[in-house]
């Protein structure tokens, strides 16, 4: 089974949540099934095993085209950290404003109504650095945008940016961009 379809199978829509009007797409039932899991982590990984591999090796560093995994709370740390240990790197917390105990650099992003912010530790990200970015939902981008912004601020160089699904309809690929954002699965 393809693995966007096996994705589509499992994730249930929740009408009016968090509010009236939205649909939210619910992951837990994705990330709960074995396979599916295993499916996705690996589908994650990809992006930045493919190319970046190479150059990995052409600039002396051995493993994987990333040294570290960076996800978003919450639902991106479930991801990142299978990431992160399946390939034998550390994992990054980027949280939400005044959650991490030590300095740490914040990045604001417009929501429908208001605005929030990540956070990210300075010493949590070193300049030339290689992360792989991963949340599980793209909507509007604000979000992984602001998470691009505060890797990039420390001198981080981002490799690629995975999600499990992307939302088309709010272009959030276009708020993302330069970089290239690889969805497991576009809606
Ligand atoms: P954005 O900033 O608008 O791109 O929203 C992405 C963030 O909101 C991600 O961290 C997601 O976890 C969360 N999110 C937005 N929409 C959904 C959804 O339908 N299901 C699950 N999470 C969502």
């Amino acid at each position: 089974e393809p693995l966007d379809a096996l994705i589509a199978g499992l994730a249930v829509d929740v009408p009016d949540f968090p509010t009236p009007g939205v649909v939210f797409r619910d992951l837990t039932p994705v990330f709960a099934d074995a396979a599916a899991f295993r499916r996705m982590v690996d589908g994650l990984a990809a992006p930045a095993l493919s190319d970046p591999r190479a150059a990995a090796v052409a600039d002396g560093r051995a493993g994987p085209g990333f040294d570290v995994v960076a996800g978003v709370e919450a639902r991106g740390f479930l991801l990142a950290a299978a990431v992160a240990l399946d390939a034998g790197t550390g994992v990054v917390p980027i949280r939400k404003a005044g959650k991490l105990p030590r300095e740490a650099i914040a990045a604001g992003y417009e929501l429908e109504y208001g605005t929030a912010a990540l956070e990210l530790h300075t010493d949590a990200i070193h300049p030339g650095q290689r992360v792989l970015l991963v949340d599980d939902v793209l909507a509007t981008g604000g979000t992984l945008g602001a998470a691009i912004s505060l890797i990039e601020q420390l001198g981080g160089v981002v490799t690629a940016v995975s999600v499990v699904i992307e939302l088309t309809a709010l272009g959030g690929r276009q708020r993302v961009a330069p970089h290239t954002v690889h969805a497991l699965w576009t809606t």
